[in-house]
C-alpha cells in the first residue's frame, strides 16, 4: 500500500493522514519530518539540505528527491507508506515515478481531498496550530477540549499571522495552480481518487480506508 496523500491547505489532510496511518500501520512519510530527520542524523544528503536552507535558499528537486529516497528505504517502508507533501510539482512528480521504479515499488494509489475553496477560506482562517507540537485545532470544526490549549501536549494554540483571507486565499490560488498538473498526470495514471473532504471528519476517513480496502 504505497499511497500519496494530497489536498489543499485546510482540507484536513493531516488529520486525515494520522488516521490513515493508524488503520493501516504503515509509515507517514512526511517531508517536513524527512527533512528534519536527514538534517538530524548527518545523511550526505541531509547535510547538503542543510547548506540550502541554512543559507535561506530553496531545497533543488534532486536534494528532495535524495531525502525522499532515503526515507522510502528504511525498513518501516517496507509495507508501504503514506506520502505526503511531495511531490508538489509535475518535475518532481516525474522523479517520484523514477526513483519508485528504482526501488521496484509504484504507487498504489493518489487521494485527493477536495473541498470548496470558500470552505477552505472558513477553515483556514479559524485554524489554531500548537507552538510546541504543531498540532492544529480548528476553533468550529475541531476545537481543542479547552480554548487555547493543545489536548496532546498542554502546549499554547495560535493563530499564524498570514492567516488572513487575503494571504489565504493566494495561497490556496497557489496550490490550486501548481497542483492542477499533478492531479491530471495522476488522473490519467487511472491513480487518482477524489475524496470529497466536506464531510465530517469520521465520515472522510472511512470513506478513505473502505477505497484503499477496496
Ligand atoms: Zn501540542
Amino acid at each position: 500500500m504505497n499511497i500519496l496523500f494530497m489536498g489543499p491547505p485546510g482540507a484536513g489532510k493531516g488529520t486525515q493522514a494520522e488516521a490513515i496511518v493508524n488503520e493501516f500501520g504503515i509509515p507517514h512519510v512526511s517531508t517536513g519530518d524527512a527533512f528534519r530527520l536527514a538534517i538530524k542524523q548527518g545523511t550526505p544528503v541531509g547535510l547538503k539540505a542543510k547548506e540550502y536552507i541554512d543559507q535561506g535558499l530553496l531545497v533543488p528537486d534532486d536534494v528532495t528527491v535524495g531525502i525522499v529516497r532515503e526515507r522510502l528505504q528504511q525498513s518501516d517502508c517496507e509495507k508501504g507508506f503514506l506520502l505526503d507533501g511531495f511531490p508538489r510539482t509535475l518535475s518532481q512528480a516525474e522523479a517520484l515515478e523514477q526513483l519508485l521504479g528504482e526501488l521496484n515499488r509504484k504507487l498504489t494509489n493518489v487521494i485527493n481531498l477536495k473541498v470548496d475553496r470558500n470552505k477552505l477560506l472558513a477553515r483556514l482562517t479559524g485554524r489554531r496550530i500548537c507552538k510546541s507540537c504543531g498540532s492544529t485545532y480548528h476553533v468550529i470544526f475541531n476545537p481543542p477540549k479547552q480554548e487555547g490549549v493543545c489536548d496532546k501536549c498542554g502546549g499554547e494554540l495560535y493563530q499564524r499571522s498570514d492567516d488572513n483571507e487575503e494571504s489565504v486565499g493566494t495561497r490556496l490560488d497557489e496550490y490550486i495552480n501548481k497542483t492542477a498538473p499533478l492531479l491530471q498526470f495522476y488522473n490519467e495514471k487511472g491513480l487518482l481518487r477524489e475524496i470529497d473532504g466536506e464531510q465530517e471528519i469520521d465520515t472522510v476517513t472511512k470513506e478513505i480506508v473502505s477505497l484503499l480496502r477496496g
